[in-house]
Formats: structure tokens, C-alpha cells, sequence
């Protein structure tokens, strides 16, 4: 199997993840006014563990991004890696919290597509146009470019060409950046996802990199990508290197970086608001209850099983 058909079946995780998000959202557990710009309504429904992975997840990354936002009072940069139909910079705008300047980066058709959206769907234009403070903006199939946001169509593995393209649209290495990758280096190879953290420590001279992925994820992540492609190219992935939170964790420090921190994502779901939980852990028995599912998780009558407020939030492989 060739680079092209594993790097399209990495692609596709773009899909599963902004399917399962979009559900998320329409069966309640957070607020996101845009993203049904950017996907159509899922026809089936996802497991309510996938939604409180998702919901852990999304909350999680936010609180981080929220607290840089804070401590720089957003005179700083974000860069989003990976970014896929990722709806913050919306968001952002909207609560009035934009950094300097944010940035989106996929592949590029990943960003054609969400360019594509973001011509036709004024509800996506208009907010971009409200911060752009120029004349003109610079758009074209691949990148889009105005005063506060950006997307740039590039790999994460070409990193001198990736570098000049944000420095195009006016990335400046001396600001504080956030960088993101939200499920992304689990699809680099060992040796990419090494080269990016590094790349990331030796170009800005001030930063914080959120980095949410799998650990231990080698069985699982192996028959994901047999499932996608019969090959062998899951052998090629990071996912071996990444067992436990200890390896993420020396993997930032092994490659230029002064200090990390690392959690684990059942303790990020315990942490957030028990309101929130409750509720939406209600939700999902409503929406579920209708549509009773027939596996171990649901009883025929609709009843929730083996699983409460408290249990261990699902990670699928978007
Ligand atoms: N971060 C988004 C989210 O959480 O909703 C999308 C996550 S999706 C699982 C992984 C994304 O990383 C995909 O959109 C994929 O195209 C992108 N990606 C993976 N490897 C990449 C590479 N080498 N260059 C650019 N984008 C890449």
C-alpha cells in the first residue's frame, strides 16, 4: 500500500471526527453554533461513551487554549495542526477571545473542502470578514489568508515548506503561540511526529503545545489501520512509542522542551463541571431511549447499563 492510500485513509479521520463532534453537539453535551456548517447530520448514532470522549475531550483542550488565551490577554498566535473542520476560531470570535492571529493547517484538500464551506456558508465568511482589518483577502482552492485568521494547505512532514507557508500569512516566531494537535501525531510516523515537536521547540521563542492522542493504543490503533488499509503500514506509526503517558511525556522532553505536563483523560472528564455530566449523561439516555441500541451497552427497554457519570469516556479513532 502506497503513502497516497495511507495518507488518505488518515485523512478520513478528519470525517470521523467532525461526524462525531456534530452529533455530539445535536444530542446536547457542548455548544457549537457552526460545525453543522461543516457537516451534515449523522445518520446513526454514536454510543454515548463516544460523545463523552468527545465532550471530555473538546472541554479539555478548551480549558487549556482558554488559560493561554488568559495568561498572554490574546496577544499571542495559535496555530491549530491538523486542524480538520475545527470550529474554534468561530467560537473565539464569538466569546471575544481571538488571539493576534489563528491558524488552521490540514492537508490540502482536507482545506480546499473547508474553504470550499467557507466561501458558500455566510455564517462562516461573515465573522472571518468581520475581523479582517485589510482590504483584501488573499484565497485561493488551498489557503486562505485575512488579518486574523488563516488556513494553509500543507503536510506535517514537510516541515521547511510548512514553515514558509505560515510565514507567508504573517506567522511570527517571536510571539507566544499555541500550538494544537488535537488527535493528529498518532497518524505521523514516529520520526515525523519527533521532528514537529522539535521543530516546534527550536522555531518559537515562546510556546505551549496541547497535544491530545491516544496512549496505549497499539492492538487498537493496529486493527484501525488493517481495517483501512490490509497493509502494514500500522507497524510505521508513532502508536508503538506512545504506551503510556510517561512516553508522551519524555517524548516532549527528550526534544527540546522544558517542561511537561500530562493527564489522563478519565481524570479530565472527573474534573469538568458535575452539572454538566449529569445532564448530559441524561441526554444520552433520552436521545438513546428512543432508538434503543441492541449491544451490551443497552437493554431492549432503553435502560443504561454497566456504565454511569463516572465511567471511562470512550476514544474512537477520529
Ligand atoms: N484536530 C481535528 C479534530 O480534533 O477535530 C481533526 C482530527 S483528525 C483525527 C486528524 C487530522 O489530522 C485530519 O484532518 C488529518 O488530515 C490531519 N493530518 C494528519 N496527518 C497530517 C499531515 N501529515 N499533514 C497535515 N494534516 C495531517
Amino acid at each position: 500500500v502506497g503513502t497516497d492510500v495511507f495518507d488518505e485513509a488518515v485523512r478520513s479521520t478528519c470525517d470521523v471526527a467532525s461526524h462525531c463532534k456534530r452529533y455530539a453537539v445535536s444530542v446536547g453535551y457542548w455548544k457549537d453554533p457552526y460545525i453543522e456548517y461543516f457537516v451534515s447530520h449523522p445518520k446513526e448514532r454514536k454510543a454515548p461513551e463516544i460523545s463523552r470522549g468527545y465532550y471530555a475531550r473538546v472541554q479539555g483542550v478548551g480549558r487549556l487554549l482558554k488559560a493561554f488565551l488568559e495568561k498572554t490577554k490574546c496577544n499571542c498566535q495559535i496555530i491549530n495542526l491538523g486542524a480538520g473542520m475545527d470550529t474554534l476560531f468561530w467560537k473565539l470570535k464569538d466569546e471575544n477571545l481571538l488571539p493576534l492571529k489563528y491558524f488552521d493547517v490540514d492537508f490540502p484538500s482536507i482545506v480546499s473542502r473547508k474553504i470550499h464551506y467557507i466561501k458558500s456558508k455566510p455564517p462562516l465568511s461573515k465573522p472571518i470578514m468581520e475581523s479582517h482589518l485589510g482590504e483584501t483577502v488573499l484565497i485561493d482552492a488551498h489557503s486562505l489568508d485575512t488579518s486574523r485568521y488563516a488556513i494553509v494547505g500543507g503536510d506535517l512532514r514537510d516541515l521547511p515548506k510548512l514553515e514558509e507557508q505560515l510565514k507567508k500569512c504573517n506567522m511570527d516566531p517571536n510571539l507566544p503561540t499555541l500550538l494544537m494537535t488535537e488527535c493528529v501525531l498518532i497518524y505521523m510516523t514516529m520520526e515525523h511526529s519527533i521532528d514537529l515537536i522539535k521543530w516546534v521547540a527550536t522555531t518559537f521563542r515562546s510556546a505551549m503545545f496541547i497535544n491530545y492522542e491516544q496512549v496505549n493504543m497499539l492492538d487498537r490503533f493496529g486493527q484501525i489501520m488493517i481495517e483501512n488499509l490490509q497493509s502494514k503500514q500500522c507497524e510505521l506509526v508513532g502508536a508503538d512509542a506512545c504506551r503510556s503517558l510517561e512516553t508522551q511525556k519524555e517524548r516532549f522532553l527528550q526534544n527540546g522542551w522544558e517542561t511537561v505536563n500530562g493527564l489522563d483523560m478519565l481524570k479530565v472528564y472527573q474534573s469538568l463541571p458535575p452539572d454538566e455530566i449529569k445532564r448530559n449523561v441524561q441526554n444520552s439516555l433520552i436521545t438513546s431511549g428512543n432508538c434503543p441500541r441492541k449491544d451490551k451497552v443497552w437493554r431492549g427497554n432503553g435502560t443504561f447499563q454497566g456504565s454511569t457519570e463516572r465511567s471511562v469516556p470512550e476514544l474512537d479513532r477520529g
